[in-house]
């Protein structure tokens, strides 16, 4: 904005002096003086048109070109004979009026622009101090420094990958400017929590050697009136001041739940703060927006379109192999007697998180009955302690692992048929991704509820019995047909909305009834596969699934 400003005054400037020196050019006189003899010779020869007398001289042209003479040193009476000569009464103060009336204009001009400016950078300076006041003054946004490395996060390979090129953009963001790539400037962490996603965050900004800004997104909604606001704007300055930065905005579900429904004027001044604030990064401002949220399907459109958190990293509960490098993180420091392979087998479901606690919880259970080493049956004693603090996380029984096994892949193969994307599909959870397609056609969101009605399906195919790990997906069934029915009309009939969404959902069943009937097989040979690996991935689907059909 001063830039543009500046840029303003230098045009200006600029076509003035264009302007001045145009009448200059053409003021100009641009006779050519030559001496008393030749201009005779002209005359006499009744070469010259156009005689003016003007001050002290006799101007003429002849030919094209035009010429003046000292009129004393001539003849006149002799030019009188042969051309009419008009004489222009000298005006000697006329060209100095001018002169002058543009010198003041000039004059008048710069001093105004000179105050201008003055108030402008006065201006700034103003809120450069305020600025930097602001800066001074206590508050509790302020950067850490981490010294958490990936080396502290186990497992999630694919996670660290992703983020390889932000860590890379922060440590030379040079490099990455002057071949004018442009850096995702939110990233937004999707994961069910105690899965490490504030650790990678941390993780992210000790291995780039950043500062690192924690808030949570609670934190934003506060009581008073346009606080929420203004603590973004606080915080947005504060990192730019310290970039390059990371700030990270844990639970941002807080801040940018899908507006509709009940309004909260507050939560909504939030928001749009936040986006404005996203929307108004130069590419070059070095801060990038790690965001966290176990539930993406409730954020906000808004804040997933391009340029804001545009790029998303799925984080799922660690499988086995996973949890036994966090064990083993987590019993680093302490004696020990275990058979690893067995804590992580009966730990199925435990995140990061817990299984952290857990480690505590065994080692003093140990010390406790005063052993020397912690031992397998330490971590048996204290399992369901820690689990019972840790709501929907269970292990599950051998039947019920096969019932759920079936039930998730018979959705992850009707999902990869149906062109549904996912990342990961496990015993425990999936990641149906929302479209990232602006317009989503009606098929599209048939082909969702036929994924998520394919578990129920295969649950009565083949255990002829229904259970009750399906109740999310059929709610997830039914928003999407309400939707479709109460948001975007695809409907035969307007008006009877239940019966309509009656309709389609029953039109989805059946056909994902007989799908998961044609594809049984290849459902339970995937299933098994979940057993043995906990979760597969869209890749394994899409192999197991080549070798069959
Ligand atoms: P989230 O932000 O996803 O809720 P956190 O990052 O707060 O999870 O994780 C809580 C704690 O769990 C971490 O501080 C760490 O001790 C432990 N933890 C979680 N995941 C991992 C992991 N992959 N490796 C090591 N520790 C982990």
């Amino acid at each position: 904005m001063e830039v543009s400003k500046k840029n303003r005054y230098i045009i200006a400037f600029s076509a003035l002096l264009v302007v001045l020196l145009l009448l200059f050019a053409f003021l100009r006189d641009r006779s050519h003086l030559i001496d008393a003899r030749t201009a005779q010779n002209l005359i006499e020869n009744s070469l010259v048109e156009d005689a003016k007398i003007d001050g002290a001289y006799l101007y003429f042209r002849s030919g094209t070109e035009r010429y003046r003479v000292p009129k004393d040193a001539i003849d006149l009476k002799e030019l009188y004979k042969t051309t009419a000569v008009a004489v222009k009464e000298p005006n000697p103060y006329l060209a100095d009026l001018i002169t002058i009336g543009f010198l003041a204009l000039l004059v008048i001009y710069l001093l105004r622009w000179a105050r201008k400016n003055r108030e402008l950078k006065e201006q700034q300076l103003n809120e450069q101090i305020q600025f930097a006041s602001e800066l001074q003054r206590p508050s509790d946004i302020k950067p850490m420094v981490s010294n958490i490395t990936f080396k502290d996060v186990a497992g999630i390979n694919d996670v660290k990958e992703e983020l390889e090129e932000i860590i890379d953009f922060l440590r030379h963001p040079g490099k990455y400017l002057n071949f004018g790539i442009r850096m995702p400037r939110g990233v937004l962490l999707v994961g069910p929590p105690g899965v490490g996603k504030t650790l990678i965050a941390k993780a992210v900004a000790g291995e780039a050697g950043v500062p690192f800004f924690y808030q949570s997104g609670a934190s934003f909604v506060q009581i008073y009136v346009g606080m929420g606001a203004k603590r973004v704007r606080e915080l947005f300055k504060r990192a730019k001041a310290a970039a390059p930065a990371i700030v990270f905005i844990d639970e941002i579900d807080a801040v940018g739940k899908a507006r509709g429904g009940m309004r909260n004027d507050e939560r909504e001044a939030t928001l749009n703060q936040l986006l404005t604030e996203m929307d108004g990064f130069e590419d070059s401002s070095g801060v990038i927006v790690i965001a966290a949220t176990n539930k993406i399907e409730m954020l906000d459109d808004a804040l997933l379109r391009p340029g804001r958190f545009d790029r998303r990293v799925y984080v799922s509960l660690p499988n086995k192999e996973e949890r036994k490098s966090i064990l083993k993180i987590y019993l680093a420091n302490k004696p020990y007697h275990l058979d690893l392979d067995e804590i992580a087998q009966m730990t199925v479901g435990f995140s990061g998180a817990a299984l952290s606690s857990l480690v505590n919880e065994a080692a003093i259970h140990a010390l406790k009955s005063g052993k020397k080493v912690i031992e397998g049956e330490d971590f048996l004693a204290v399992k369901d302690k820690v689990l019972l603090g840790k709501r929907k996380i269970l292990t599950y029984s051998e039947e019920e692992k096969r019932i759920q096994s079936a039930y998730q892949a018979a959705k992850a193969v009707t999902a990869y048929w149906l062109d549904v994307d996912f990342d990961k599909i496990g015993l425990l959870g999936d990641n149906f991704q929302r479209s990232e397609k602006e317009i989503v056609s009606k098929t599209d969101m048939m082909n969702r509820i036929k994924v998520y009605l394919a578990g129920d399906a295969m649950m009565h195919l083949h255990f002829n019995e229904h259970y009750t790990n399906a109740a999310n997906d059929l709610k997830e069934a039914r928003l999407i047909a309400r939707d479709m029915v109460e948001h975007y009309s695809m409907v035969d009939r307007f008006g009877a909305a239940a019966a309509e969404e009656e309709k389609i959902l029953m039109e989805a069943k059946s056909d994902v009834e007989s799908f998961v009937a044609r594809a049984e097989e290849g459902i339970m040979r995937l299933a098994d596969e979940i057993i043995r690996r906990e979760t597969v991935s869209r890749e394994d689907v899409k192999e197991l699934l080549n070798e069959i059909f």
